[in-house]
């Protein structure tokens, strides 16, 4: 199945500033993980902020899951597209301790599931001992860490990721790297990720996209 459908989009920031995106096209398959790379100021960002719903295009449409979720008549809003995002500046709900941002998404599984499923995410982004923190004690680093485990916590069918382990030192990375990969794969999820690092392409992509 195509997880998302991108025809012919084109957008610019506003009218009669140059187009930032000029005619994309591309699809991405159920259970690919896919880079996203080329020179920074591309358009890479832009690409995920139009998938999910944070940029409306100037031309063209997009799906997800075979439904479209932008066209000339469409847009469903974002909370809607089943899509989970890691961005750089997507923040961490300030009154809710570490525990209580990775259930945020998970009031449809019953308190035992919800309670053991974050548990396993906070695993992932080696994070366990940190549940009753709040996220102004926790450094840039470990911010990352569980805004990762957050979107990834409801397995969205689609994750759409912005350098997320940007904020990170080379051995977190790595071992990161490879536990989300093998992460995304089991639980069949498609990712959609832009990164600069090539190790990121190597480690995790199946395959790149070239803005
Ligand atoms: P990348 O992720 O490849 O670095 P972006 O998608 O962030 O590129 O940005 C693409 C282009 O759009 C850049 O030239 C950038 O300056 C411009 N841009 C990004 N955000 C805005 C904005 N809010 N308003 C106007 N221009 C923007
Ligand atoms: P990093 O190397 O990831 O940037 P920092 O040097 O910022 O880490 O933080 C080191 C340690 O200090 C971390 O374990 C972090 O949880 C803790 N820490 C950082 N800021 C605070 C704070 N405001 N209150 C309590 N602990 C903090």
């Amino acid at each position: 199945m195509n997880i998302v459908d991108i025809r012919n989009v084109s957008f610019a920031y506003a009218r009669n500033q140059p187009l930032i995106i000029d005619d994309l096209s591309f699809s991405i398959q159920t259970g690919e993980i896919v880079g996203i790379v080329g020179p920074s100021g591309s358009g890479k960002s832009t690409v995920l902020r139009l998938i999910a719903g944070l940029e409306l295009p100037t031309k063209g449409s997009i799906s997800v899951a075979e439904k479209v979720v932008v066209d000339d008549s469409t847009f469903v809003p974002p909370e809607r597209r089943g899509v989970g995002m890691v961005f750089q500046d997507y923040a961490l709900f300030p009154h809710l301790s570490v525990a209580k941002n990775v259930e945020f998404g998970l009031h449809r599984l019953a308190r035992s599931e919800r309670k053991e499923r974050a548990q396993e995410m906070l695993e992932l982004v080696h994070l366990s001992g940190f549940e009753k923190r709040y996220p102004h004690e926790l450094s840039g680093g470990q911010q990352q860490r569980v805004a990762l485990a957050r979107a990834l916590a409801p397995r969205p069918n689609l994750m759409l990721m912005d350098e997320p382990f940007s904020n990170l030192d080379a051995e977190l990375k790595a071992s990161i790297r490879s536990e989300l990969r093998e992460i995304l794969k089991k639980a069949q999820m498609t990712c959609l990720f832009v990164t600069h690092d090539q190790q990121d392409v190597e480690d995790i992509c199946d395959r790149t996209i070239r803005m």
